[in-house]
């Protein structure tokens, strides 16, 4: 009897060890449930319907309410770190915001209102207002970039620039340097590069009554009308010029080459006279102010028509193509009238060398722009 009741209590105790290994411990449920509620909330994942949890739950009510009160907690801890995250993003969308408007506004919005300010000070002037302060330093960088810059004459430039808005600012320097911000006939500066095949005469740069080219030669009867000298270089230059086109088929004769201070005095007085002042400046020369006194200037014809309608002769075309292989270019051109002040001379031609005269037929400018950019 011992014996058996000893074995009774044996198997129950073994058998309640069974339940309880069976039934798992509140604790490790609520651990299990947690996962599940979390697993509901985050992948929406059905519950797991164990049977022997849902006879469990049954059981412990009292474990039920602590369950829920777990559940309330970590869906309050979930709604709070989503809050969180909702919030840092919309600082960081309002940083990036801040980050890309502050360059814009100073790029944009801050030169707006520099170049507002000169606006205001200059309201009673009629001229379009310019930033005096930005043209300076692009005439500064300009100054660094162009050799012919000439600091002494900044406020010309301004104020040629102010005049010509059009302009570039490099067209603008190339125009005061030749003194076409001023009058013709004004602000008249002896001629530079005297004795030289480059020397520039025109209505800025002028000879004196006495200067005569040292090396006048006579002109091969052939290729001139009577009498006529040029200076040494362009004497053998011209007579090449005329032998070579005469092999090809063409006459080209020198007309009027050099002539002395004197003389242009006469003819200049005689057109003004003839025509008035304002219409002989435009094609004669002021004594001192003609090319044909350094000698190293050409009028020509074709001996068959006068030398004014040269233009339309087929010597002028060879002329067009063929005079700077000689040192010749052609001097006074429509394209150039508002530089030069004369109306267009298809018979004229000025000696300049084969270097400046073949740089001239490649890149097409007058005279005096090629030599502020590279002689003065
Ligand atoms: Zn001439």
């Amino acid at each position: 009897m011992l014996e058996s009741k000893k074995n009774i209590s044996k198997t129950n105790k073994s058998l309640r060890t069974k339940q309880i290994n069976e039934i798992p411990s509140t604790k490790k449920n609520n651990v299990n449930l947690q996962k599940q509620i979390k697993l509901i909330t985050t992948k929406k994942v059905k519950p797991n319907t164990n049977t022997s949890q849902k006879v469990y739950i049954k059981k412990s009510s009292l474990d039920n309410k602590q369950i829920t009160k777990t559940n309330n907690q970590t869906t309050k801890r979930y709604i709070k770190k989503r809050k969180i995250k909702v919030k840092n993003i919309i600082i960081f969308i309002l940083l990036l915001t801040l980050i890309i408007l502050i360059p814009i506004y100073f790029l944009i919005l801050k030169p707006d209102s520099n170049e507002k300010k000169p606006n205001n000070n200059n309201q009673n002037n009629d001229t379009p207002p310019i930033d005096e302060s930005e043209e300076l330093d692009e005439f500064d960088y300009l100054k660094q970039s162009l050799s012919f810059y000439k600091e002494e004459y900044k406020n010309r430039y301004i104020t040629y620039k102010e005049k010509n808005p059009n302009l570039d600012l490099e067209t603008v320097i190339v125009h005061v340097n030749i003194g076409l911000d001023q009058d013709f006939y004004t602000n008249i500066l002896e001629s530079p590069r005297q004795q030289t095949d480059l020397i520039i005469v025109n209505k800025y740069n002028a000879l004196d009554s006495n200067y005569v080219p040292q090396n006048l030669e006579t002109i091969n009867s052939k290729y001139s009308s009577g009498t006529k000298q040029l200076e040494s270089s362009a004497r053998i230059a011209f007579e090449q010029l005329a032998k070579d086109a005469q092999l090809e088929g063409y006459t080209i004769r020198a007309i009027s080459t050099y002539r002395s201070y004197s003389y242009q005095k006469t003819l200049y007085t005689r057109y003004a006279n003839a025509d008035g002042k304002e219409l002989a400046d435009t094609y004669s020369a002021r004594p001192g102010h003609s090319e044909h006194q350094t000698g190293l200037a050409v009028d020509v014809d074709n001996r068959i028509l006068s030398y004014t309608d040269f233009g339309n002769t087929k010597e002028f075309t060879w002329m067009k193509e063929n005079a700077y292989k000689y040192g010749f270019i052609l001097r006074y051109t429509k394209d150039n009238e508002f530089i030069t002040g004369y109306k267009d001379e298809p018979w004229h031609y000025r000696y300049v060398g084969v270097e400046v005269a073949t740089y001239i037929q490649n890149n097409p400018m007058s005279y005096e722009e090629y030599y502020v950019r590279f002689l003065q």
